[in-house]
Protein backbone atom coordinates (compact mmCIF):
# COMPACT_ATOMS: atom_id res chain seq x y z
CA UNK A 1 0.00 0.00 0.00
CA UNK A 2 1.53 3.13 -0.94
CA UNK A 3 -1.56 5.96 -0.40
CA UNK A 4 -0.54 7.36 2.55
CA UNK A 5 -3.03 7.54 5.71
CA UNK A 6 -3.17 10.75 7.35
CA UNK A 7 -4.25 11.23 11.18
CA UNK A 8 -7.28 12.88 9.75
CA UNK A 9 -9.10 13.43 6.25
CA UNK A 10 -11.67 16.06 6.37
CA UNK A 11 -12.44 16.18 2.28
CA UNK A 12 -13.29 12.64 2.29
CA UNK A 13 -16.01 12.58 4.33
CA UNK A 14 -17.52 15.49 3.03
CA UNK A 15 -17.18 14.43 -0.69
CA UNK A 16 -19.46 11.58 -0.21
CA UNK A 17 -22.22 14.12 0.97
CA UNK A 18 -21.55 17.39 -0.77
CA UNK A 19 -24.47 17.43 -3.01
CA UNK A 20 -26.88 17.87 0.27
CA UNK A 21 -24.75 20.41 1.60
CA UNK A 22 -24.24 22.37 -1.50
CA UNK A 23 -28.53 22.17 -2.01
CA UNK A 24 -28.38 23.05 1.71
CA UNK A 25 -25.91 26.16 1.24
CA UNK A 26 -28.02 27.45 -1.67
CA UNK A 27 -31.28 27.19 0.35
CA UNK A 28 -29.94 29.33 3.14
CA UNK A 29 -28.30 31.77 1.04
CA UNK A 30 -30.95 32.37 -1.10
CA UNK A 31 -33.32 32.87 2.14
CA UNK A 32 -30.89 35.14 3.35
CA UNK A 33 -31.39 34.56 7.52
CA UNK A 34 -27.86 33.81 8.10
CA UNK A 35 -28.08 34.47 12.25
CA UNK A 36 -30.67 32.79 14.32
CA UNK A 37 -33.74 31.73 11.89
CA UNK A 38 -35.30 28.59 11.47
CA UNK A 39 -31.82 26.25 10.57
CA UNK A 40 -31.13 27.26 14.07
CA UNK A 41 -34.37 26.17 15.85
CA UNK A 42 -34.16 23.09 13.73
CA UNK A 43 -31.14 22.04 15.68
CA UNK A 44 -32.13 22.15 18.56
CA UNK A 45 -34.91 20.39 17.95
CA UNK A 46 -32.97 17.66 16.02
CA UNK A 47 -30.49 18.08 18.97
CA UNK A 48 -32.91 17.35 21.76
CA UNK A 49 -34.13 14.72 19.77
CA UNK A 50 -30.74 12.86 19.45
CA UNK A 51 -29.66 13.69 22.74
CA UNK A 52 -32.54 12.81 24.84
CA UNK A 53 -32.45 16.36 26.47
CA UNK A 54 -34.61 18.78 27.88
CA UNK A 55 -33.18 21.75 26.85
CA UNK A 56 -30.23 22.84 23.82
CA UNK A 57 -28.65 25.96 23.45
CA UNK A 58 -26.54 26.41 19.92
CA UNK A 59 -23.32 28.37 20.43
CA UNK A 60 -20.26 29.83 18.45
CA UNK A 61 -17.88 26.86 19.72
CA UNK A 62 -16.88 24.81 23.16
CA UNK A 63 -14.99 27.03 24.39
CA UNK A 64 -17.33 29.57 24.71
CA UNK A 65 -19.75 26.97 25.73
CA UNK A 66 -17.58 26.67 28.76
CA UNK A 67 -17.20 30.06 29.56
CA UNK A 68 -20.52 31.09 29.08
CA UNK A 69 -21.51 28.26 31.27
CA UNK A 70 -19.46 29.27 34.25
CA UNK A 71 -20.80 32.67 33.96
CA UNK A 72 -24.04 31.40 34.31
CA UNK A 73 -23.57 29.41 37.33
CA UNK A 74 -22.46 32.74 38.97
CA UNK A 75 -18.59 31.82 39.56
CA UNK A 76 -16.26 34.29 38.79
CA UNK A 77 -14.07 36.26 40.68
CA UNK A 78 -12.07 34.58 43.79
CA UNK A 79 -13.90 31.08 43.24
CA UNK A 80 -11.87 28.34 42.14
CA UNK A 81 -12.84 25.57 39.73
CA UNK A 82 -11.79 21.73 39.42
CA UNK A 83 -10.07 20.86 36.37
CA UNK A 84 -8.37 18.08 35.08
CA UNK A 85 -4.45 18.39 34.30
CA UNK A 86 -4.67 16.47 31.04
CA UNK A 87 -6.98 18.05 28.67
CA UNK A 88 -7.47 20.70 26.13
CA UNK A 89 -6.22 24.16 26.74
CA UNK A 90 -10.40 25.77 26.62
CA UNK A 91 -10.92 23.74 29.53
CA UNK A 92 -8.59 26.01 31.86
CA UNK A 93 -8.94 28.85 29.28
CA UNK A 94 -12.71 29.51 30.12
CA UNK A 95 -12.08 29.24 33.76
CA UNK A 96 -9.39 32.13 33.63
CA UNK A 97 -11.68 34.13 31.64
CA UNK A 98 -14.16 34.02 33.89
CA UNK A 99 -11.81 35.24 36.58
CA UNK A 100 -11.52 32.29 38.45
CA UNK A 101 -8.17 30.02 39.52
CA UNK A 102 -7.93 26.18 38.20
CA UNK A 103 -7.03 24.02 40.37
CA UNK A 104 -5.73 20.75 39.07
CA UNK A 105 -6.52 17.44 39.46
CA UNK A 106 -4.23 14.42 38.49
CA UNK A 107 -6.12 12.15 35.97
CA UNK A 108 -6.82 7.78 36.24
CA UNK A 109 -5.37 5.19 34.28
CA UNK A 110 -7.99 6.39 31.35
CA UNK A 111 -6.92 10.17 31.29
CA UNK A 112 -10.40 10.99 33.50
CA UNK A 113 -10.40 13.56 36.36
CA UNK A 114 -9.46 11.07 39.35
CA UNK A 115 -12.54 11.26 41.19
CA UNK A 116 -10.60 9.66 44.10
CA UNK A 117 -7.90 12.81 44.36
CA UNK A 118 -10.85 15.53 43.64
CA UNK A 119 -12.29 15.05 46.64
CA UNK A 120 -8.82 16.63 48.91
CA UNK A 121 -8.86 19.40 47.12
CA UNK A 122 -12.71 20.98 47.75
CA UNK A 123 -12.19 23.64 50.07
CA UNK A 124 -15.19 26.72 50.36
CA UNK A 125 -13.39 28.60 47.81
CA UNK A 126 -13.92 26.03 45.33
CA UNK A 127 -17.63 26.78 43.57
CA UNK A 128 -17.24 24.21 40.62
CA UNK A 129 -16.13 21.06 38.87
CA UNK A 130 -15.20 20.48 35.40
CA UNK A 131 -14.94 16.82 34.63
CA UNK A 132 -14.05 16.08 31.00
CA UNK A 133 -15.08 12.85 29.24
CA UNK A 134 -11.69 12.80 26.99
CA UNK A 135 -11.18 11.04 24.23
CA UNK A 136 -14.52 10.61 24.07
CA UNK A 137 -14.99 8.27 27.49
CA UNK A 138 -17.41 9.51 30.07
CA UNK A 139 -16.47 9.64 33.79
CA UNK A 140 -18.45 7.36 36.10
CA UNK A 141 -21.53 10.50 36.34
CA UNK A 142 -23.34 8.43 39.16
CA UNK A 143 -19.64 8.89 41.68
CA UNK A 144 -19.08 12.59 40.21
CA UNK A 145 -22.49 13.57 40.95
CA UNK A 146 -22.90 12.38 44.53
CA UNK A 147 -19.25 14.18 45.46
CA UNK A 148 -20.50 17.49 44.01
CA UNK A 149 -23.79 16.85 45.72
CA UNK A 150 -21.82 16.70 49.07
CA UNK A 151 -20.06 19.02 48.83
CA UNK A 152 -22.61 21.64 47.30
CA UNK A 153 -20.52 22.72 44.21
CA UNK A 154 -21.77 23.14 40.31
CA UNK A 155 -20.48 20.57 37.70
CA UNK A 156 -20.12 21.46 33.67
CA UNK A 157 -19.40 18.50 32.05
CA UNK A 158 -16.71 19.09 29.39
CA UNK A 159 -18.67 16.56 26.39
CA UNK A 160 -16.90 18.44 23.83
CA UNK A 161 -15.49 15.18 22.77
CA UNK A 162 -17.86 13.09 23.95
CA UNK A 163 -20.93 13.89 21.78
CA UNK A 164 -22.80 10.25 21.51
CA UNK A 165 -21.40 8.99 24.57
CA UNK A 166 -24.16 7.58 26.93
CA UNK A 167 -24.10 5.97 29.97
CA UNK A 168 -27.28 4.69 32.05
CA UNK A 169 -28.85 5.47 28.69
CA UNK A 170 -28.62 9.02 29.54
CA UNK A 171 -26.02 11.42 27.16
CA UNK A 172 -22.80 12.81 27.80
CA UNK A 173 -23.48 16.40 29.02
CA UNK A 174 -26.62 15.51 30.64
CA UNK A 175 -25.90 14.76 34.23
CA UNK A 176 -24.09 17.94 35.21
CA UNK A 177 -25.77 21.41 35.87
CA UNK A 178 -24.47 22.40 32.22
CA UNK A 179 -23.12 19.99 29.73
CA UNK A 180 -20.94 21.76 26.73
CA UNK A 181 -20.11 20.39 23.27
CA UNK A 182 -18.26 21.32 20.47
CA UNK A 183 -18.36 20.46 16.57
CA UNK A 184 -15.23 21.76 15.87
CA UNK A 185 -14.33 20.28 12.46
CA UNK A 186 -12.70 17.29 13.99
CA UNK A 187 -15.11 16.10 16.70
CA UNK A 188 -17.24 13.05 15.93
CA UNK A 189 -20.18 15.41 14.75
CA UNK A 190 -18.28 18.42 12.89
CA UNK A 191 -19.20 21.53 11.34
CA UNK A 192 -17.60 23.03 8.53
CA UNK A 193 -16.69 26.15 10.66
CA UNK A 194 -16.82 26.30 14.70
CA UNK A 195 -19.87 25.89 16.79
CA UNK A 196 -20.80 24.64 20.34
CA UNK A 197 -23.85 23.85 22.06
CA UNK A 198 -25.36 23.86 25.87
CA UNK A 199 -27.55 21.43 27.12
CA UNK A 200 -28.89 21.83 30.67
CA UNK A 201 -32.25 20.13 32.70
CA UNK A 202 -33.14 23.79 34.46
CA UNK A 203 -35.02 26.28 32.33
CA UNK A 204 -34.32 28.97 34.70
CA UNK A 205 -30.36 28.40 33.63
CA UNK A 206 -31.16 27.94 30.11
CA UNK A 207 -32.69 31.15 29.87
CA UNK A 208 -29.58 32.68 31.08
CA UNK A 209 -27.48 30.47 28.59
CA UNK A 210 -29.64 32.16 25.77
CA UNK A 211 -29.00 35.77 27.53
CA UNK A 212 -25.59 35.43 27.61
CA UNK A 213 -24.90 34.49 24.50
CA UNK A 214 -26.90 37.08 22.95
CA UNK A 215 -26.03 40.67 24.21
CA UNK A 216 -27.85 39.73 27.32
CA UNK A 217 -31.44 40.40 25.82
CA UNK A 218 -34.32 37.66 24.78
CA UNK A 219 -36.05 40.70 23.23
CA UNK A 220 -34.36 43.05 20.95
CA UNK A 221 -32.99 45.75 22.82
CA UNK A 222 -33.71 45.01 26.29
CA UNK A 223 -30.30 44.15 27.74
CA UNK A 224 -31.00 42.53 31.03
CA UNK A 225 -27.39 41.56 31.79
CA UNK A 226 -24.17 42.57 29.85
CA UNK A 227 -23.56 39.13 27.96
CA UNK A 228 -22.02 38.69 24.87
CA UNK A 229 -21.95 37.56 20.96
CA UNK A 230 -21.86 33.84 20.76
CA UNK A 231 -24.58 33.02 18.83
CA UNK A 232 -24.47 29.80 16.11
CA UNK A 233 -24.10 30.76 12.56
CA UNK A 234 -27.67 30.32 10.64
CA UNK A 235 -25.19 28.09 7.75
CA UNK A 236 -23.01 26.13 10.52
CA UNK A 237 -26.30 24.72 11.75
CA UNK A 238 -27.81 23.96 8.50
CA UNK A 239 -24.52 21.49 7.86
CA UNK A 240 -24.92 20.43 11.15
CA UNK A 241 -28.74 19.31 10.57
CA UNK A 242 -27.24 17.78 7.25
CA UNK A 243 -24.44 15.86 9.16
CA UNK A 244 -26.68 14.37 11.97
CA UNK A 245 -28.50 12.37 9.80
CA UNK A 246 -24.98 10.38 8.86
CA UNK A 247 -23.94 10.53 12.44
CA UNK A 248 -25.29 6.99 13.55
CA UNK A 249 -23.60 5.46 10.48
CA UNK A 250 -20.92 7.07 10.84
CA UNK A 251 -20.10 5.87 14.69
CA UNK A 252 -21.15 2.50 13.55
CA UNK A 253 -18.38 2.46 11.38
CA UNK A 254 -15.83 4.26 13.74
CA UNK A 255 -16.91 1.57 16.24
CA UNK A 256 -16.20 -1.32 14.09
CA UNK A 257 -12.75 -0.14 13.17
CA UNK A 258 -11.83 -0.03 16.55
CA UNK A 259 -12.57 -3.45 17.28
CA UNK A 260 -10.16 -4.05 14.37
CA UNK A 261 -7.48 -2.47 16.22
CA UNK A 262 -8.39 -4.26 19.48
CA UNK A 263 -8.27 -7.12 18.06
CA UNK A 264 -5.33 -7.11 16.00
CA UNK A 265 -3.16 -5.04 18.66
CA UNK A 266 -4.23 -7.33 21.50
CA UNK A 267 -1.15 -9.33 21.17
CA UNK A 268 1.46 -6.87 21.17
CA UNK A 269 2.70 -6.67 24.89
CA UNK A 270 4.87 -3.25 25.16
CA UNK A 271 1.12 -1.92 23.82
CA UNK A 272 -1.52 -0.56 26.71
CA UNK A 273 -5.06 -0.87 24.81
CA UNK A 274 -7.69 2.15 25.43
CA UNK A 275 -10.06 0.73 27.79
CA UNK A 276 -14.27 0.85 27.36
CA UNK A 277 -14.01 1.60 23.63
CA UNK A 278 -16.78 -0.59 22.45
CA UNK A 279 -19.09 0.54 25.37
CA UNK A 280 -22.09 2.84 24.87
CA UNK A 281 -19.96 5.89 27.44
CA UNK A 282 -17.35 5.43 24.80
CA UNK A 283 -18.04 7.54 21.40
CA UNK A 284 -14.70 6.38 19.84
CA UNK A 285 -13.71 9.72 19.24
CA UNK A 286 -10.25 9.20 19.47
CA UNK A 287 -8.26 5.65 19.58
CA UNK A 288 -5.26 5.85 22.00
CA UNK A 289 -2.75 3.56 22.79
CA UNK A 290 -0.01 3.99 24.88
CA UNK A 291 3.90 2.76 24.82
CA UNK A 292 7.20 3.87 26.11
CA UNK A 293 8.45 4.19 22.69
CA UNK A 294 5.65 6.34 21.98
CA UNK A 295 8.14 8.91 19.58
CA UNK A 296 9.71 6.21 17.84
CA UNK A 297 6.78 4.47 17.28
CA UNK A 298 4.92 8.00 16.42
CA UNK A 299 8.17 8.64 13.56
CA UNK A 300 8.02 4.90 12.22
CA UNK A 301 4.62 5.08 11.13
CA UNK A 302 4.93 8.60 9.53
CA UNK A 303 7.79 7.63 7.55
CA UNK A 304 5.54 4.85 6.65
CA UNK A 305 2.84 7.19 5.38
CA UNK A 306 0.57 6.67 8.35
CA UNK A 307 -0.33 9.70 10.40
CA UNK A 308 -0.64 10.14 14.02
CA UNK A 309 -1.38 12.25 17.00
CA UNK A 310 -0.43 12.91 20.57
CA UNK A 311 -3.36 14.27 22.93
CA UNK A 312 -1.76 16.20 24.18
CA UNK A 313 1.95 16.74 24.10
CA UNK A 314 2.32 19.22 27.64
CA UNK A 315 0.07 18.57 30.33
CA UNK A 316 -1.71 21.76 31.16
CA UNK A 317 -0.33 22.60 34.50
CA UNK A 318 3.14 22.33 32.55
CA UNK A 319 1.57 24.92 29.76
CA UNK A 320 3.49 28.24 30.23
CA UNK A 321 0.42 30.43 30.61
CA UNK A 322 -1.56 28.34 33.10
CA UNK A 323 1.45 27.21 35.33
CA UNK A 324 0.97 25.10 38.15
CA UNK A 325 3.82 23.48 39.57
CA UNK A 326 1.91 20.25 41.45
CA UNK A 327 2.22 16.61 41.01
CA UNK A 328 0.59 15.44 38.72
CA UNK A 329 2.37 11.64 37.62
CA UNK A 330 -0.66 10.11 35.89
CA UNK A 331 -1.18 12.93 33.73
CA UNK A 332 2.31 12.95 32.92
CA UNK A 333 2.90 9.38 32.25
CA UNK A 334 -0.08 9.08 29.73
CA UNK A 335 0.97 12.53 28.42
CA UNK A 336 4.16 11.15 27.65
CA UNK A 337 3.02 7.75 26.69
CA UNK A 338 -0.01 8.15 24.50
CA UNK A 339 -0.54 7.96 20.92
CA UNK A 340 -3.84 8.44 18.94
CA UNK A 341 -3.67 6.25 15.64
CA UNK A 342 -6.23 7.14 12.64
CA UNK A 343 -9.72 6.86 13.66
CA UNK A 344 -12.93 8.47 11.52
CA UNK A 345 -16.23 7.45 9.47
CA UNK A 346 -13.90 6.90 6.03
CA UNK A 347 -11.04 5.36 7.23
CA UNK A 348 -11.31 1.20 5.36
CA UNK A 349 -10.45 -1.92 6.90
CA UNK A 350 -7.08 -2.93 4.96
CA UNK A 351 -6.28 0.71 6.30
CA UNK A 352 -6.37 -0.19 9.76
CA UNK A 353 -5.19 -3.59 8.98
CA UNK A 354 -2.07 -1.98 7.39
CA UNK A 355 -1.49 0.20 10.20
CA UNK A 356 -1.55 -2.43 12.34
CA UNK A 357 0.90 -4.49 10.46
CA UNK A 358 3.09 -1.66 10.67
CA UNK A 359 3.05 -1.21 14.82
CA UNK A 360 3.61 -5.28 14.43
CA UNK A 361 6.05 -4.43 12.56
CA UNK A 362 8.16 -1.87 14.57
CA UNK A 363 7.65 -4.07 17.65
CA UNK A 364 8.31 -7.19 16.40
CA UNK A 365 10.71 -6.59 13.28
C1 LIG B 1 -12.52 20.69 21.27
C2 LIG B 1 -12.51 20.85 22.73
C3 LIG B 1 -12.97 22.02 23.37
C4 LIG B 1 -13.25 23.31 22.65
O1 LIG B 1 -14.11 23.30 21.62
P1 LIG B 1 -14.00 24.42 20.47
O2 LIG B 1 -15.29 24.25 19.75
O3 LIG B 1 -12.81 24.08 19.64
O4 LIG B 1 -13.88 25.74 21.12
C5 LIG B 1 -13.05 22.04 24.75
N1 LIG B 1 -12.68 20.98 25.49
C6 LIG B 1 -12.21 19.85 24.93
C7 LIG B 1 -11.85 18.71 25.82
C8 LIG B 1 -12.10 19.75 23.54
O5 LIG B 1 -11.61 18.63 23.00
Amino acid sequence: MKKPIPFLELATLHQSIIGDLQNKFVEVVQEGIFSAGREVLLFEHNIKKHLAVPCAVPCSNGTDALEIALKALDIGLGDEVIIPALTWVSTAEAVVNIGAKPVFCDVDQNGLLDLSKAESLIHPKIKGIIPVHLYGKMLDMETMMTLAQKYQVKVVEDAAQAFGSFQENQSAGSFGDIGCFSFYPTKNLGALGEAGLMTTKDPLLERKLRLILNHGQLERDIHELVGRNCKMDTLQAAMLNIKLLYLRQWQETRKKLAGMYLEQLGEIQDITLPRGLLNADHNAHLFTIRTAQRDGLKNYLANQGIGTAVHYPHILPKTPAIADSGFFPMAELISSTTLSLPLHAHLLEEEVGYICKKIKNFFIP
